[in-house]
């Protein structure tokens, strides 16, 4: 599944979620909700672009070989010449 894709999925369901919500716990808690979950959103996001493991791979440009994201220089060959891709 494509990213735009599955925004187009995530947009949907925040509407239905959303008209949901509003019709069945009025408008305050509609509110605190959106923002509550606004917030976990972007905790989310933060979380994510932290995490090593979400990062996208990095490649050695002497070698080829597929290097942790938090290396410095390859582990093979020693070069300090890496590309992220
Ligand atoms: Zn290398």
């Amino acid at each position: 599944m494509t990213d735009k894709r599955r925004w187009w999925l995530a947009v949907v369901a925040a509407l239905m979620a959303a008209i949901f919500t509003y019709q069945s716990i009025g408008e305050l808690g509609a509110i605190v909700l959106f923002v509550g979950s606004l917030a976990a959103f972007g905790g989310y996001r933060a979380y994510r672009s932290r995490n090593p493991g979400a990062a996208p791979a990095v490649r050695c440009l002497t070698c080829g070989e597929t290097l942790a994201s938090t290396a410095r220089q390859c582990k093979y060959c020693g070069s300090a010449k890496w590309t992220v891709n």
